[in-house]
């Protein structure tokens, strides 16, 4: 390692120095994998998901969360109508709407209203409860990245 801090030092021009530390760079693996998190958290950064009728931000894929062992699930409402939901924890971009109820809950013990994009509107899903746990089942097929 001496030896090569005692190189760098005589080198000269920018090229060549630039040459070094790349070369430098391969001895340090353990760096890498570090690079490419960091990298990959900047990606995730931009994984928001928007309101598919008026392009508002809903939410973010970081606040997805599993509930009873899975982050979407399958449900048909009282009228046969079936929706894939996906969970999140919170959703900014949403409004809770109407009066709390537990009749039809689709997840035991919570109780829910209405979800709705708080620009235009449109029912996005339902925001649950149970004391302490509060997290929102948002219709996927309502939503586009
Ligand atoms: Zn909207």
């Amino acid at each position: 390692m001496m030896q090569n801090l005692v190189f760098y030092e005589t080198i000269k021009t920018e090229k060549s120095l630039m040459y070094a530390f790349r070369n430098g760079g391969r001895q340090g693996d353990e760096t890498t994998p570090s690079v490419r998190q960091k990298i990959e958290k900047k990606a995730g950064e931009d994984e928001a998901l928007f309101c598919k009728s008026c392009s508002n931000r809903i939410t973010h894929r970081d606040q997805t969360i599993s509930v009873s062992g899975s982050h979407t699930h399958t449900f048909f409402n009282p009228d046969g109508i079936v929706f894939e939901l996906g969970c999140f924890r919170n959703a900014p971009g949403c409004l809770p709407a109407g009066e709390v109820t537990s009749e039809f809950t689709w997840f035991s013990g919570h109780v829910w209203c209405f979800a709705l994009c708080r620009v235009c509107g449109v029912h996005l899903g339902w925001h649950y409860e149970m004391g302490e746990s509060v997290f929102l089942g948002l219709i996927l097929a309502r939503l586009r990245e």
